[in-house]
């Protein structure tokens, strides 16, 4: 029986060393991304003039100088903020600007080649636009599939590169995850999303910050579909978006989950039940006479030129 724990204890201790092990790797492997995707911004800022782009790219917080820092938190001036946040916090104060009987989709998690190329046939048959929040990594597979969402008239929205859980990493972990999406979306389109949400909707005042530094409005959502539960029907997603009365941001997602590590055990390994609710969902709204948006129409005056 003695001998029988100490095997069994041992065969536990194994298991845990080669868990632990396996996780390290895991962590070193993207922490190595993130180094080679910063050297690479750097190589570019290097060989590139400064842009109207570039400038927002690395717009930074003001330089503290000595007189500065002797002001107290509490005196110093408050930052002008040119982007918006859409959060839980004040959701119908922000969506009350969208006009009446307007809704916008977003996507999250994708571009995917099983469901994006599906979801957007669906728009582009009702002749709709939508907000995609594209993930980092996703986008330089399968870049052809941006390049045609930006080609239809649909938003493009930062989702960080490896979908984590922004609230666990520290200010310069966070900034670096949405600042190599940013690179990567204009390597591949040509083009800088305006727009950002982070996974999960975990976000706290530093999210916000960043994303503003880095010239992103931010936008959470007002209603929920739920659309990645193995619970969920194509019923309940469209049930869920047909209550709607109008001014509101709904959550979808044209891809399955982002990050396997964070990986709910509630979380379905499809999403077709998403596309098949969109084809209820658009035909039902247009003919309550409601209009599709993006958040960009929604949200950014036509006057503010366009980031290309
Ligand atoms: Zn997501």
């Amino acid at each position: 029986m003695k001998r029988l724990t100490i095997v069994t204890g041992a065969v536990g201790i194994l298991a845990l060393a080669g868990l632990s092990w396996y996780s390290y790797n895991q962590i070193q492997r993207n922490k190595d991304i993130i180094r080679e995707k910063k050297e690479e911004m750097e190589r570019n800022k290097q060989i590139t003039t400064p842009t109207a782009d570039s400038s927002e790219i690395v717009a930074a917080p003001p330089p503290v100088t000595n007189s500065n820092s002797e002001l107290t938190p509490s005196l110093a001036p408050p930052q002008p903020k040119e982007t918006i946040d859409i959060d839980w916090n004040s959701p119908s104060y922000l969506t009350a600007q969208m006009p009446a009987k307007s809704i916008a989709l977003t996507l999250d998690d994708g571009p995917s080649k099983k469901y994006t190329e599906q979801v957007l046939d669906i728009l582009k048959q009702h002749q709709i636009q939508a907000t995609f929040f594209l993930v980092g990594y996703r986008v330089k597979e399968n870049c052809p599939l941006v390049n045609r969402i930006v080609r239809e008239g649909h938003t493009l929205g930062n989702h960080t590169y490896f979908h984590p859980k922004l609230t666990k990493l520290n200010r310069e972990e966070q900034k670096e995850e949405i600042e190599i999406t940013q690179t990567e979306i204009k390597k591949c389109a040509d083009k800088l999303p305006r727009w950002f949400r982070a996974p999960y909707g975990a976000q706290n005042e530093t999210t916000l910050q960043v994303a503003g530094e880095v010239g992103l409005n931010t936008a959470l959502w007002t209603v929920d579909t739920n659309d990645w539960r193995k619970t969920a029907t194509s019923k309940s997603i469209a049930d869920e978006v047909l209550k709607s009365q109008g001014q509101d941001i709904v959550i979808m997602h044209d891809a399955t989950d982002a990050n396997p590590k964070l990986k709910s055990p509630e979380s379905s390994d499809t999403r077709q039940n998403t596309v098949e609710a969109l084809k209820e969902i658009i035909p039902q709204l247009k003919k309550r006479g409601f209009k599709f948006v993006t958040l960009d129409e929604a949200f950014l005056s036509p006057s503010k030129p366009e980031v290309k």
